[in-house]
């Protein structure tokens, strides 16, 4: 699949010019640039229709999109945000769920972006999402939705109500949460709320129908400015201002799997 890396000539570009930048500090070992490097292969490899209809049912996409709508109306209508700590506690009272926020940075820490628990001790009472506050606000906003999408498709996945696997939220590992349905709707959340169906008409459903790959590989890039210029807009993200080199690529690696992950919803199930 080295032709279709190739076709990727702004994102390979990005890529590099972002590894350069710490070949000299070392703030990227040689193997965890090799890794990241790899995952944003893959994000951008994947047929991502085909794992749409490979690991969920016909229906679950319009199953979630009615859950999520009936508690926001304006779900994948409008833009939901901007992220803050008090719109999470906000959703997080009318869904009756524990929040649970704070910055862990040690030890790798950084990697870990949030997890969501269904069944807790009963001194808590109710289920608990916790998210690393040491991200950009759009990244905390991501792992928050991504854990609200669990605990939204949890019925769907577990009908009697038992627990489904605690999984850690990492930001990396996008390609791999593909072959996962319980993480594939969870993200299939975080897309919808990220890019409404007005918006992602405009970025995604351009005169290029090829997908975004192949729409990269042309001279302006457009769909991938597009998606950068929504991020900057609408989420106050821009991500030539993360300075970690590694985070960026985490960054990176995310903004290209929800991006990508949109269009197919979009182009598979015309939500
Ligand atoms: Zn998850």
């Amino acid at each position: 699949m080295a032709a279709s890396w190739e076709l990727d000539r702004q994102i390979t570009h990005l890529v590099n010019r972002i590894l350069r930048e710490v070949s000299s500090s070392g703030a990227v070992k040689r193997a965890d640039g090799r890794r990241l490097r790899r995952e944003i292969r893959q994000v951008l490899e994947r047929d991502y229709s085909a794992s749409l209809r490979n690991s969920l049912e016909p229906g679950d996409v319009n199953r979630l999109v009615a859950t999520a709508s009936a508690i926001w109306p304006n779900f994948n209508r409008s833009p939901m945000g901007p992220p803050s700590m008090r719109l999470f506690a906000e959703v997080s009272e009318l869904l009756s769920l524990h929040l649970s926020s704070a910055p862990y940075r040690h030890r790798g820490g950084f990697a870990v972006r949030g997890f969501y628990l269904r069944k807790t001790p009963p001194a808590l009472g109710k289920p608990l999402i916790y998210v690393n506050s040491a991200h950009h606000p759009l990244a905390v906003g991501t792992a928050f939705c991504h854990e609200v999408g669990h605990h939204l498709s949890a019925g769907m996945f577990c009908p009697g109500g038992e627990q489904p696997a605690a999984r850690l939220y990492l930001g990396a590992e996008c390609a791999a949460r593909l072959d996962d349905r319980v993480e594939l709707a969870a993200d299939i959340i975080v897309s919808l709320a990220g890019y409404p169906k007005p918006m992602a008409r405009q970025i995604f459903a351009g005169p290029v129908q090829h997908g975004l790959m192949p729409d990269l590989a042309v001279p302006s890039g457009k769909v991938f400015e597009a998606v950068q210029q929504h991020l900057r807009a609408r989420y106050g993200f821009d991500l030539a201002a993360v300075l970690v080199p590694d985070r960026k690529l985490h960054y990176l690696t995310g903004m290209l799997h929800y991006a990508r992950l949109r269009e197919a919803l979009l182009a598979e199930y015309d939500v």
